[in-house]
């Protein structure tokens, strides 16, 4: 059986069953104390007695429930507003436990929610972003590079013969190469750079607030980084990259810096790989 604080049935019924008897209490008091018995002050009592009552009953029952409003009302809000994972459950009823429940249930939804949007937007071989995450990012940096008047690049790179690398040593040591190129990448960049594996072995960087020539300087540091990293059974030397550097133009969409910086990162790859190209104003450099 539930104790009276953990029953709402059991409180409204206590208080409605008190507030029903106000008026023959009130009558019993008034007879015991020798008042006027006259009708009219008997009915004036009674009358005062009930509205009493019902006005004790209202308040008690509003008491009762006005967790239950204050629940509805932050639920109805969410999830523009997240008030209710902060709502304080009131005493021990069922309108506290589903408080306490619908809580806990909306923060394993978070926690969750966190997590698959953490898991879709990343690439978990490498813990760069993906594709899609750099999709979502690029409108955020292009219109900030734009209100600031200021440039925005983007470095594309494919790791060079690496099919090679999985052919002859391989798939697992070809995934720690994939790894330790994240690695340099994300030792390399700025806070505000965005970095993702974009395909399998290619790779993409935005570069806020950085001008075609600064992008091939980044570009080329990483070459080099690149080239001097060591993977044991591959010598130094091995791992190198190929690079396609452009600046982007105002407006332009992912598609079409992307294909821009594909253009000049076939070129790398022309001119005989570990190279880094920038295609900038219809000119190579
Ligand atoms: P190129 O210098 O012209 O880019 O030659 P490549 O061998 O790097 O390019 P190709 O497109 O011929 O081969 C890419 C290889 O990348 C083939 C595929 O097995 C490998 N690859 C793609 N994704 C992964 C991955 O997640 N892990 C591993 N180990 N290999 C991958
Ligand atoms: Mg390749
Ligand atoms: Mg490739």
């Amino acid at each position: 059986m539930p104790t009276l604080g953990r029953s709402l049935i059991a409180k409204i019924f206590l208080v409605s069953f008190l507030s029903v008897h106000v008026p023959l209490i009130a009558l019993i008091i008034h007879l015991l104390s020798g008042f006027d018995t006259g009708p009219v002050p008997v009915f004036t009592l009674i009358l005062v007695a009930t509205l009493v009552g019902t006005a004790i009953c209202l308040f008690a029952i509003w008491r009762f429930i006005r967790p239950l409003h204050h629940l509805a009302e932050a639920l109805m809000k969410y999830p523009q507003d997240k008030s209710v994972l902060k709502l304080q459950s009131e005493g021990a009823d069922e309108i506290a436990i589903v408080t306490d429940v619908t809580k806990s249930m909306l923060w394993q939804v978070e926690e969750l929610t966190k997590k698959l949007k953490h898991q879709a937007t990343t690439d978990f071989l490498t813990g760069l972003g993906n594709r899609r995450w750099l999709t979502e990012q690029l409108p955020a940096a292009q219109s900030q590079a734009e209100r600031s008047n200021e440039p925005l690049s983007v470095i594309l790179f494919d790791l060079d013969k690496f099919k090679h690398i999985n052919d002859e040593h391989g798939h697992e040591v070809g995934d720690n190469v994939l790894m330790i190129v994240g690695e340099i990448v994300k030792d390399s960049l700025r806070p505000y750079d965005l970095a993702a594996r974009i395909g399998g072995e290619e790779f993409c960087i935005i570069l806020p607030r950085t001008s075609g020539e600064a992008a091939l300087s980044i570009a080329e540091r990483l070459r080099a980084a690149f080239e001097a990293s060591y993977l044991d059974p591959l010598p130094i030397g091995r791992v190198t990259c190929s690079f396609g550097v452009v600046q982007a133009g105002p407006d332009e969409r992912l598609q079409q810096l992307l294909r821009r910086a594909d253009t000049a990162l076939y070129k790398a790859k022309a001119a005989g790989r570990n190279t880094v190209i920038g295609v900038f104003a219809d000119k190579n450099i």
